[in-house]
Order: structure tokens, then C-alpha cells, then sequence
């Protein structure tokens, strides 16, 4: 028989611990937990999905720290000063290891192990193991981290998923440190926590309510929704954290999609091409010039056409598009909205000439490329990139918005600008509810 398909048999005892039953979930990891008659139980799983609330009270927000190869074995060590919980996410099970401070788990052909004390690995039940530090923070892939950490696997798609479960205020105050700059004014960041904790809730309520795509977390620690490494020691931003408690925005009583960027190059978003109607706060009418100043409103790249061709044949989606070219004679925008957002390119040498869409050449030249209100040149054997802002120039200009606290603007008011027709509400989440809206004065 396989190991990945050996039944999970545990021993099962309940014991007393610092005043507290507790029952192991594991083979007697320490002498702690080892007991005089264990009994062998097998455990059957019961679906009771950690998200299966929209919203409950407190609010806890689970983040997707890494998602890896769960045939490939890799290793993984968490650590705490004061030891860990441990528990089977299905509620069942739970156990202290209080003397350890340090757990090995290993992955391999979609299972799941833990080193016990006696240096050997059992399984963990349902491929699913909660880790809690008894007090403070625990450590993990070189980062530390409030809450609990949570991994499993996902045998569907062969994926080994480690989830942050943190509470939603802790969240905030660990994504402005990222997000945000930390020496920005309390002002600043207080527009910057109630955009974030709006598009972090916007992300929880479509993770939970897609029915069939659940996957376990609501949102990903990169830059594809918001950037977030754990905890941090700017005290400060807590405060911001605190008076803006549960505040977000809505939009006809739903959560509004709060985008956000560095600077927005002064692109007038009523102008771009609309890729949903149904979020008129992303398309505001009204110009931000607050961010003329920055050096990022207007900026230019200069790119070798050989260098240039290289990284973008390196991604799959454009190398397709660009078989027939072997080197770069001509480059210009082939299509572009009001707005001025390129949204074709046309890419030529002396015979052929192909048009890839200009996403896909953003996404292949990352920074090099850092808008899309883009003008393209070739020239002295150069491709001159001249671009507007940094990145999608939708929502929250954070470059106008800083300029706009130093003029005296207080953070409501930011947000109705960037975030027309939106209202300021109060997050009430209870147990049958997903957002109970309340108006706040402004
Ligand atoms: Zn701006």
C-alpha cells in the first residue's frame, strides 16, 4: 500500500494540561502528551469548511502565504518561543506542545508529515494541520507572523497551500507597512487602511460566496491583490489601524472595489475603455494633477530592441504572438483608448508585422513598462518608452492623495475623490449577515 493512501489511524487520548482537556491529534509527540493507555481511532473527516461564513465575528481574514508543489518533498519549519497549538482544522482535535518550539513538517506525494519527538514522521489527518503560538508570534520561511498558520493539502491540484488565518485588523496594520509608506502622516495612512481593508473585505466576500471556488483563502500575500510579510515594528500604524475601525466603502450596499496605485499620471479613468460598468467609483471624471510633481507622473525607458525581443518572447502568452519576429524594426501603440491606456502593439521587422495585446507586453516588461498610458518609439536603435504613472491609473492615486494631506484634505474627503459615489460604512459582520452598512458622518 501506498503511504498516501494509508488509512489515518491516530492515537487518541484525552488528558488534562495545564487545566485544559486537550486530545492529541498525532502519535505522543512529547512526554508531555504521552499517555499510559493510548487507543487507536480512526478519524473521519467531516466537512466543515473554515470559510463556510461570509463574514464572522471577530473577522478573520485568511491569506495565502505560499502555494508549492505537494508531490515534490520539500521541508518547512515553523517556530515560537513559547511552543504551539495544534489542531485539526475540522474541529476535532487539538493538542500543546508546549515545550517545542520548533516543528518540522514534510510534504510529499500530496501528504502531509509531522516529525514527532521521537525523530520519526507521522501523517497528519486530512492532509491538514492549524499551528497557533501559544503566546506571541511564530516563524516561518524567514518571516514572522501573528495569528495561525495553517497548511494543507490540496489534493485536487497537487498543491501544498500555507494560509495565514490573522484578524483583520492585524492584517491592515501589517499591509500599510508594505503598502504604504511609513513615514506618510497618520492622515495618509488612514486613507490607505480604509482602501486596503476594503478591497481586502471585496476579496473575502467573492472567496467565500463563489460557490464551487472556495479554495481556503481569501486573498494573496503578492502584489496580485495586496502586498503582506506577516508582522512588523512600526508601532505607529496602528493608530490609523484604530480610528478607522471596520470603516469601508460601499457601492449600492455592496463592498466596493477599492484598486489602488502609486501614481496615476494624471489619466482621467472616465476616459478608458470600461472593463466594468458596474463599478462607476473606478472611472471618477474628475483629474488627479496633485501628483504632477512626482517623478513617476511623466517618465521615459530607453530599452535595447535585442534585449527587448528576449524578455518578451520569455513569456508564453507573447512569444506565441511573436514567432514570426527575429528582431524589432518597428514598434509603435496600434490601438488606444480616450484615456490614452494602450491596448494593442504593433511589433514589426523588415517583412512581418504582428499586434499583441499591450497587457500581455506590460506583464512580460514588468517595471520597465510601468503604465499603459504609453507612447512608444523607436529611435538611435533604442525603443523609447514615455508613459504616464505607475500602475493601472485606477482608484486611489497614493502620490495625490499624500499631496492632497499636505494641502490639509482630510482622509473622507480623499476617498470621495478618488472613489466617487461611494459612501463610508462601518464593517457589522454578524453571524447571518455579510455587511451591515451604517453612514458614517462625514
Ligand atoms: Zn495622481
Amino acid at each position: 500500500m501506498k503511504k498516501n493512501s494509508t488509512p489515518v489511524i491516530i492515537f487518541c487520548c484525552t488528558i488534562i494540561f495545564g487545566g485544559t482537556f486537550v486530545q492529541t491529534i498525532y502519535a505522543s509527540p512529547t512526554n508531555e502528551l504521552e499517555t499510559t493507555s493510548p487507543e487507536q481511532e480512526t478519524l473521519e473527516a467531516t466537512p466543515a469548511p473554515d470559510l463556510a461564513e461570509p463574514l464572522s465575528k471577530p473577522i478573520f481574514i485568511h491569506v495565502l502565504l505560499n502555494e508549492l508543489d505537494a508531490q515534490t518533498r520539500s521541508s518547512h519549519t515553523i517556530s515560537s518561543s513559547n511552543g504551539f497549538v495544534l489542531e485539526s482544522p475540522i474541529g476535532l482535535k487539538k493538542a500543546l506542545w508546549k515545550k517545542n518550539t520548533k516543528i518540522t513538517i514534510i510534504v510529499k506525494e500530496n501528504t502531509l508529515y509531522l516529525q514527532c519527538k521521537d525523530g520519526k514522521y507521522r501523517n497528519v489527518i486530512n492532509n491538514n494541520l492549524a499551528v497557533t503560538p501559544i503566546d506571541g508570534i511564530l516563524h516561518f520561511d524567514n518571516r514572522s507572523y501573528q495569528g495561525t498558520l495553517n497548511i494543507r493539502v490540496d489534493k485536487e491540484n497537487k498543491a501544498l497551500l500555507l494560509i495565514n488565518k490573522i484578524s483583520l485588523d492585524d492584517y491592515i496594520y501589517s499591509v500599510l507597512r508594505f503598502e504604504s509608506l511609513s513615514y506618510w502622516p497618520l492622515e495618509m495612512q488612514k486613507v490607505q487602511a480604509v482602501a486596503s481593508r476594503t478591497y481586502a473585505v471585496y476579496q473575502m466576500l467573492e472567496a467565500r460566496t463563489k460557490r464551487g471556488k472556495n479554495v481556503g483563502y481569501d486573498i494573496k500575500n503578492t502584489n496580485f491583490h495586496q502586498v503582506y510579510r506577516g508582522a512588523h515594528d512600526c508601532t505607529h500604524l496602528r493608530k490609523a489601524v484604530e480610528e478607522t475601525h471596520n470603516m469601508i466603502l460601499t457601492h449600492n450596499k455592496g463592498v466596493a472595489l477599492t484598486m489602488f496605485d502609486i501614481c496615476c499620471g494624471g489619466v482621467v479613468p472616465s476616459d478608458m475603455k470600461k472593463a466594468d460598468p458596474k463599478k462607476p467609483y473606478l472611472y471618477r471624471t474628475n483629474q488627479c494633477t496633485f501628483c504632477a510633481k512626482k517623478s513617476l507622473f511623466k517618465w521615459q525607458e530607453h530599452l535595447c530592441p535585442v534585449e527587448m525581443l528576449k524578455q518578451l518572447k520569455a513569456n508564453k502568452k507573447v512569444a506565441h504572438h511573436l514567432r514570426p519576429i527575429k528582431e524589432i524594426t518597428h514598434m509603435v501603440v496600434h490601438e488606444r483608448d480616450k484615456a490614452g491606456i494602450a491596448h494593442k502593439i504593433r511589433i514589426a521587422n523588415n517583412e512581418k508585422s504582428v499586434i499583441v495585446p499591450a497587457a500581455d507586453v506590460k506583464a512580460s516588461l514588468e517595471t520597465k513598462l510601468k503604465s499603459l498610458a504609453l507612447d512608444i518609439k523607436l529611435r538611435n536603435e533604442k525603443v523609447m518608452l514615455t508613459g504616464r504613472g505607475f500602475g493601472h491609473n485606477l482608484g486611489l492615486c497614493q502620490l495625490g492623495a499624500r499631496e492632497l494631506v499636505a494641502q490639509g484634505w482630510n482622509f473622507k474627503d480623499i476617498l470621495a475623490f478618488y472613489y466617487p459615489t461611494t459612501n463610508l460604512a462601518r464593517l457589522r459582520p454578524t453571524s447571518k449577515t455579510t455587511v451591515n452598512e451604517i453612514k458614517i458622518n462625514t
